[in-house]
């Protein structure tokens, strides 16, 4: 099964990918914990390519083209091969991510974005929990980190609420894989929740 975590910048998401799989590993299952974007040994050197350095260093549709083919990459060599050996692979980010950043953050790109996906990638996720998180809240979460890489930041809350309406509106797109949590509690509180999902759905 292939499970998918999504959300804004500071929504806990990471937090809640790394809770449930040491509660599935703890129940015996075979888990493999990855995100995006990396997740492999290639797709790693990408995202440094694309997050490090100038930020208008690529063109906007530079970057669907890398961080595509990092996801390929990241797919091949990392999410197939646990999937066909019967694991559970737990991503935190996946393609919803760039439906959202490339997609959305500079023009409308999500037609561009979708094409390169069926293409190139073709898989989606079982099963996706969007960590839905108030804007402000997710922006000062994200601003605290330290060795922080979020990229958006500096675009401040308008660009963070845009994202999360992108988010909420992208999962009443695909209602059969997607489940909204609310965020905006106890991390424990939010893992129970998740946790009870996921088991109904290996069960
Ligand atoms: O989730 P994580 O904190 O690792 O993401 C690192 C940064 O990359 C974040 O600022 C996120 O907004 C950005 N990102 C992006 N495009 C994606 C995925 C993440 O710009 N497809």
């Amino acid at each position: 099964m292939f499970i998918t975590f999504e959300g804004i910048d500071g929504s806990g998401k990471s937090t809640q990918a790394r809770m449930l799989a040491d509660r599935l590993r703890a129940a015996g299952r075979d888990v493999v914990l990855t995100r995006e974007p990396g997740g492999s040994p290639g797709a790693e050197e990408i995202r440094r390519l694309v997050l490090e350095g100038d930020p208008d260093r690529w063109s906007a549709e530079t970057e669907i083209l890398l961080f595509t083919a990092a996801r390929r990459d990241h797919l091949e060599r990392v999410i197939e091969p646990a999937l066909k050996a019967g694991k559970v692979v737990i991503s935190d980010r996946f393609a919803d991510s760039t439906r959202m950043y490339q997609g959305l953050s500079r023009g409308d790109l999500r037609g561009t974005v979708d094409r390169l996906h069926q293409m190139m990638i073709g898989r989606e996720p079982d099963l996706t929990f969007l960590i839905d998180m108030d804007p402000e809240v997710g922006l000062a979460r994200a601003k605290g980190r330290n060795g922080t890489e979020e990229r958006f930041e500096d675009f401040g809350a308008g660009l963070q609420a845009r994202m999360r309406d992108g988010f909420l509106a992208l999962a009443a797109e695909f209602p059969a894989r997607f489940r909204v949590i609310d965020g905006n509690r106890l991390p424990e509180t939010v893992a129970e929740e998740v946790a009870a999902i996921a088991e109904g759905a290996l069960a």
